[in-house]
């Protein structure tokens, strides 16, 4: 047996790499965990848990206004962005350090350095030029925002990366995209007082979620005053005389703005990575290929989370990690299970889903039954808000078993994340309509929709 420096070498400090180098330390193996930036990754650093920050800043404008109705009157206010940025940066830095504290209490050895492949069982760290050799290696080195090169003036755009650190709130922004990230950040900047253009390619923000939330969403954004134009792409950026940024858009209409936000995808982190070196495969798209155990077409060498190109989120990465974990070094081959993921967006009203959507449920099962519920949450009646909540189950109907669950409201990610656990376990409707409701909750609706509003049978809708 040859022997190596490392049991398994990490490469790789976010969601999935910090998880796995530091149980596999815990149990006494010999780990190397190499990060050329912040630990942590893109979720503690500059994904997930500062833009919740700032969602979270962003609502304030809201609950003043809502808060006349039930009597308040709230001062003068007035919003000061350093302060959130410092703020903001002060909390990432404790989680970056809890982070690493996790990794050293496992005696994970770390390299703040970035890490590349020699050969399959060689890693160099770059900041020394000092080579290690490891029985195996796991590359969990996520993805970055899809820069856009083909678009001039690209230089002159930001990307989510850049809008944790802008030192200025511009006072108009453009952003172009339209999945969960340039949504979330269109809510962001209009709550925090930001003239919002929205500005995506197809024909409805949001593909690959249930249609009501797509269009539901895009109604309220729009009546809040974001401006969202579908069918619309940026064709030039320029920099004007006035220092602000002037742009073309595929229709000929010309918009100025302080900032654009570029948010049309993640591309996987393998260039310059020695894969080629090391035998390692990639996919049309740049990721790193897996079989269903994570393991890359090299037999020692693993790829986790984003690099991967699987699902992009941090639950995600993690749950490969552990699966990892159990198969590579616990001799437990586990598959991760990339089905029924409740997820979230953080716009405003929030959205949260789980399992199938109507339309992907109407093409697998025969027939279907859709719950429905659109009304006016309590929370919005005596503040005047505008904004509706929609509870709606997808139901299979030969089994009764309940396949899609999809929530626009108040706390709608907090509910999928518990949906979540009975569509898992296989919950039919009739289990949802034995449980007894809390009351007065809008998540009560989830249990006391006794009809379906409709039916799709083959595909087709039937009412009643
Ligand atoms: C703006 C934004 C918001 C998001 N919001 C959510 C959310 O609300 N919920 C959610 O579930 N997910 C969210 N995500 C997605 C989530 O952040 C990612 O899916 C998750 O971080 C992926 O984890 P990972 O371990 O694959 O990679 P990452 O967390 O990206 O970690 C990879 C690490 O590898 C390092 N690295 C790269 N190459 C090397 C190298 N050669 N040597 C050393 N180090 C290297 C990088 O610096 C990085 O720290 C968001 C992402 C973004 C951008």
């Amino acid at each position: 047996m040859p022997s190596y420096d490392y049991d398994l070498f990490v490469i790789g400090g976010g969601s999935g790499g910090v998880r796995a180098g530091r149980l596999i330390g815990a149990m006494g193996k010999k780990v190397a965990l190499a990060e050329e930036y912040r630990m942590g990754g893109t979720c503690v650093i500059r994904g997930c848990v500062p833009k919740k920050l700032f969602v979270y800043a962003s609502q304030f404008s809201e609950h003043f206004e809502a808060a006349a109705g039930y009597g308040w009157s709230v001062g003068e206010t007035r919003f000061d962005w350093p302060t959130l940025v410092a703020n903001k940066d002060r909390e990432i830095a404790r989680l970056e350090g809890l982070y690493r504290q996790g990794l050293d209490n496992s005696d994970v050895e770390i390299f703040d350095s970035r890490a590349v492949l020699v050969d399959d069982h060689t890693i160099e760290i770059l900041k020394t030029g000092q080579r290690v050799t490891a029985d195996q290696i796991l590359i969990a080195t996520g993805g970055h925002p899809n820069p856009h090169p083909a678009l001039p003036g690209h230089e002159l755009c930001i990307s989510s990366n850049e809008t944790f650190h802008l030192e200025q709130l511009p006072k108009a922004i453009i952003i172009e995209g339209g999945g969960y990230i340039a949504v979330e950040f269109a809510n962001i900047f209009h709550g925090l007082g930001v003239d919002t253009t929205l500005i995506y390619r197809g024909k409805e923000i949001l593909s690959r979620f249930d249609h009501d939330l797509r269009q539901l969403l895009h109604a309220a954004m729009v009546a809040k005053g974001i401006h969202v134009r579908c069918v619309e792409v940026i064709e030039e950026v320029k920099r004007q005389h006035d220092g602000r940024l002037g742009v073309r858009l595929y229709s000929g209409d010309e918009l100025v703005a302080d900032q654009v936000m570029l948010a049309i995808g993640r591309t996987p982190n393998t260039k310059s990575l020695g894969l080629d070196e090391a035998g390692v495969e990639l996919d049309e798209l740049g990721a790193i290929k897996v079989d269903e155990y994570s393991r890359s077409s090299k037999a020692n060498i693993w790829a986790v989370g984003d690099v991967t190109n699987r699902v992009q989120l941090t639950p995600v990465a993690i749950h490969e990690a552990m699966c990892f974990i159990e198969t590579a070094f616990k001799n437990n081959p586990t598959k991760p299970d990339h089905r029924q993921i409740a997820t979230a967006v953080f716009s405003q009203p929030e959205i949260g889903t789980v399992g199938l959507t109507e339309e992907e449920a109407a093409k697998e099962y025969r027939e279907i039954e859709v719950y429905r519920a659109l009304f006016r949450p309590m929370r919005n009646t005596l503040s005047g808000a505008k904004d509706k909540m929609l509870t709606k189950l997808i139901v299979d109907a030969a089994s009764r078993k309940v396949i899609g669950a999809h929530i626009l409201g108040p706390d709608a990610g907090e509910m999928a994340q518990l949906l979540a656990i009975p569509i898992k376990a296989g919950c039919t409707k009739d289990d949802f309509d034995r449980t007894m409701a809390v009351h007065p909750t809008a998540s009560e609706e989830l249990v006391t929709m006794y009809k379906p509003s409709y039916r799709l049978v083959n595909g087709e809708r039937i009412d009643g």
